[in-house]
C-alpha cells in the first residue's frame, strides 16, 4: 500500500471515511490511519438518524448545513449502493418528535418558528395533533399530545453506510492502515510526516484530522484546540416484529431488520460507555409513555456509547494556523452529515472555488 499521498485522513469512521470517499472523488490519492477497535467509535454506536429537525435552533447556519446534507442524501446513497452493491437502507419519508406536554411543544414550535425566519422560510416543518399522529402512527397512544414533523428526516442502518463507504473507497483507491495509530506528526517543506505507534511512516501534503474523541489529545500536535469531550447514550433494542412503526422519531425507531431501537440518554460521564440499568429504565418507561405497546416487547440488547461533542455541540471545520495544510473535521451528527462531508466538505478541504463558506464553524467560536 502507498505511504506518500495527497491527504492523509486520520480516523476511519464515519467522518473520516466520508471525508475520504469526497476527496478520492476529486481525483486526489488518500491513505487512511485508523485505530483498532478498542477505541471508542460513535460510528459503530450510533442511532442511525438522518436528521434536521431540532437542530441548530439558535444558529441558523448549523440548520441549513444538516438541510444541505439531508437533501442530498438520496443521490448519496444511491451511488454508493450502485458503486458497492451494499444497500444501505435509507428510509427518508419523514420524522417525528413527539409531545406529551402542550407548553414544551408550544415551546418547540416558537423555536421552529424563529429558526423559519431566519432561514427566509425554508424550513418545511408541520404540526400534528394528537388524532393526526395517532392516525399516522398506530402504536401512538397514551400521554402524546402532538407532534411535529420534518418532511426529510429519516433513517438508515449505519453500520451499513460504514461498510458501503468502506467499500466504495477501497475502490477508489483508498490505502486504509487499521490498527495504525498516529503518534507523532513533522512539517517541513515537503508537507507532512506522520509515524504511528506501530513505525508506520506515511507522508503527505495535507492532514485531515477525523478521529474523533482522539482530537482531544492529537488536536493539539496541530495546532487546534481539540475541543471535545464525550458524551454517553444508551440504546435498547427489542425482539424483532413485523412493520408497525412507519416512521422514526429522535427516540424510537424500526430498523430494517424489524426490531425497535430506542434510545435518548445524554450523559455527562466521561470516557465510559458503559449501560446502567438506572438510564436504561428511564429510556424505557419514557418510550412507554409514547407507545404503551412497547411495554409487550422483549428486549434483547442495549449498548452504551460515546458522542464526540464540541462545547456548543456543532460541528467543528479549522484549518490549522500553525500547520498550514491541516485542517480539523469533527462533529456529533456524523451519519447526518456524511452526504455533506464528501460532497461539500470536501471542496472546501481542496481548496476549490466553489467551497462552502465554513467559518462559522471554526473553533475561533470557543474562546479559550
Ligand atoms: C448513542 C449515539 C447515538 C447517535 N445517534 C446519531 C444519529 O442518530 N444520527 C447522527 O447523525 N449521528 C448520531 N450520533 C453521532 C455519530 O455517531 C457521530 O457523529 C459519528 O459517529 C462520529 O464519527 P467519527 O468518525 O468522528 O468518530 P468515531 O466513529 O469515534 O471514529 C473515530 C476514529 O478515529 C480513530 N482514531 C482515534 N485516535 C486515533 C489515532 N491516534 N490514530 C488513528 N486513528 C485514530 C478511531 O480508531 C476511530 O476509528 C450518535 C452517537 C451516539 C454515541
Amino acid at each position: 500500500m502507498r505511504t506518500e499521498a495527497d491527504f492523509v485522513v486520520i480516523g476511519g469512521g464515519i467522518v473520516g471515511l466520508s471525508v475520504a470517499h469526497g476527496l478520492l472523488g476529486r481525483g486526489k490519492s488518500v491513505i487512511c490511519l485508523d485505530g483498532s477497535d478498542t477505541d471508542f467509535r460513535a460510528s459503530r454506536g450510533n442511532f442511525g438518524l438522518v436528521w434536521v429537525q431540532g437542530k441548530g435552533i439558535n444558529a441558523p447556519h448549523y440548520a441549513a448545513w444538516s438541510q444541505m446534507a439531508v437533501r442530498e442524501y438520496p443521490e448519496f446513497v444511491a451511488n454508493l449502493t450502485e458503486d458497492t452493491g451494499i444497500e444501505v437502507s435509507l428510509q427518508q419519508t419523514g420524522g417525528y418528535e413527539y409531545f406529551s406536554d402542550p407548553e414544551a411543544m408550544d415551546e418547540r414550535l416558537n423555536q421552529f418558528k424563529s429558526l423559519k425566519k431566519a432561514l427566509g422560510g425554508d424550513y418545511p416543518v408541520e404540526v400534528l395533533s394528537a388524532e393526526d399522529i395517532r392516525k399516522e402512527e398506530p402504536m401512538v397512544d397514551g400521554e402524546t399530545v402532538g407532534a411535529t414533523f420534518y418532511p426529510h428526516d429519516g433513517h438508515v442502518n449505519p453500520l451499513q453506510l460504514l461498510q458501503a463507504l468502506a467499500e466504495s473507497c477501497q475502490k477508489r483507491g483508498l490505502a486504509h492502515y487499521l490498527g495504525e495509530r498516529l503518534t507523532a506528526v513533522s512539517q517541513n517543506g515537503d508537507g507532512f510526516h506522520l509515524q504511528t505507534e506501530k513505525g508506520l511512516e506515511v507522508s503527505a501534503a495535507k492532514v485531515v484530522l477525523c478521529a474523533g474523541l482522539g482530537a482531544k489529545v492529537l488536536g493539539p500536535m496541530f495546532g487546534f484546540k481539540g475541543l471535545v469531550r464525550p458524551q454517553r447514550g444508551q440504546v435498547l433494542v427489542t425482539e424483532k416484529l413485523p412493520p408497525v412503526i412507519n416512521r422514526p422519531s429522535v427516540t424510537i425507531r424500526q430498523v430494517n431488520e424489524g426490531a425497535i431501537q430506542i434510545g435518548d440518554s445524554k450523559e455527562e460521564v466521561g470516557f465510559n460507555d458503559n449501560e446502567t440499568q438506572a438510564q436504561m429504565a428511564r429510556i424505557a418507561s419514557k418510550a412507554i409513555k409514547i407507545m404503551p405497546k412497547l411495554a409487550q416487547l422483549r428486549l434483547v440488547r442495549s449498548w452504551g456509547a460515546l458522542r464526540v461533542m464540541s462545547p456548543d455541540g456543532l460541528p467543528v471545520y479549522q484549518h490549522s494556523k500553525t500547520m498550514p495544510g491541516a485542517f480539523l473535521v469533527t462533529c456529533h451528527s456524523g451519519i447526518t452529515l456524511s452526504a455533506t462531508h464528501s460532497r461539500n466538505l470536501s471542496r472546501w478541504l481542496v481548496g476549490a472555488e466553489s467551497a462552502p463558506d465554513l467559518s462559522a464553524f471554526s473553533e475561533d467560536r470557543f474562546n479559550v
